[in-house]
């Protein structure tokens, strides 16, 4: 086993090394993970196949900003795959605002993984929306972006105004597909990277593939 300093670690599992994080919640499994004991640790399998975070970790992520203590902001949570292991990440002393605006995985969230975790704090809510988001206090150290829709890119600038600070990160899952299906992959990456404009430095890009078809994923710095 490794221990990487941004509180994410390669474990031995049935004799393959696995991406893992440590588990918040001791005993819980959020999605049949394997989860396995170390020390007096327990660890949580992390599958780049469910989870793009651990895709962009896999192919070749220089550096996470999440780390121990982060405050992030998480648009389309989901049932919460990646958010439980981001919540792994910040640990205890750390917060991560999930939010979601569909009723029925958001109930599913809260019953899986938001209730046993008291780092998370579910929102729901529209992402088109974030002065509505009461519950989010302070500013953010990253926003984290994962809602597949058209005009991704505008709704997370805005919740960036709103909420990341300055010198944060965003990370933005960039769909492919359901921005244009006539277009290039590559070319609607770099389309979407654009129009962050000039209050935000690209840090990298990550193609997702073969873990996730039609998807890249940008990171960048607020400059604001
Ligand atoms: N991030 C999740 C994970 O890795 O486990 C998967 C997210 S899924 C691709 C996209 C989610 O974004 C869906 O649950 C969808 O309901 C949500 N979503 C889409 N548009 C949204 C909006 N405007 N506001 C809030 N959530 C939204």
């Amino acid at each position: 086993m490794e221990n990487e300093e941004d509180n994410i670690f390669w474990v031995k599992i049935d004799g393959e090394k696995r991406l893992a994080t440590i588990n918040l919640v001791p005993g819980n499994q959020v999605y049949k993970e394997k989860l396995v004991k170390i020390k007096d640790e327990e660890f949580r399998a992390w599958d780049p196949f469910r989870s793009k975070l651990a895709a962009a970790i896999m192919n070749g992520l220089e550096s996470l900003p999440i780390v121990r203590k982060s405050r992030v902001l998480y648009l389309g949570v989901s049932t919460g795959t990646t958010a439980s292991h981001v919540s792994d990440i910040v640990g205890p002393s750390g917060i991560v605002f999930c939010v979601e605006h569909a009723s029925r995985v958001a109930r599913d969230f809260l019953d899986r993984v938001a209730s046993f975790r008291s780092n998370i704090v579910p929102i729901l809510q529209d992402a088109r929306q974030p002065k509505e988001y009461f519950s989010v206090y302070g500013t953010v150290d990253v926003v984290y972006v994962d809602i597949a829709q058209p005009d991704q890119t505008e709704i997370a600038i805005l919740n960036c105004k709103t909420y990341l600070k300055k010198g944060g990160y965003l990370m933005l899952v960039i769909k492919t597909r359901s921005i244009d299906v006539t277009q290039e992959p590559a070319q609607i990456i770099r389309n979407e990277i654009k129009k962050l404009g000039p209050n935000f430095e690209m840090v990298q890009e990550i193609n997702l593939d073969p873990y996730e078809k039609d998807h890249g994923m940008a990171i960048a710095r607020y400059v604001g």
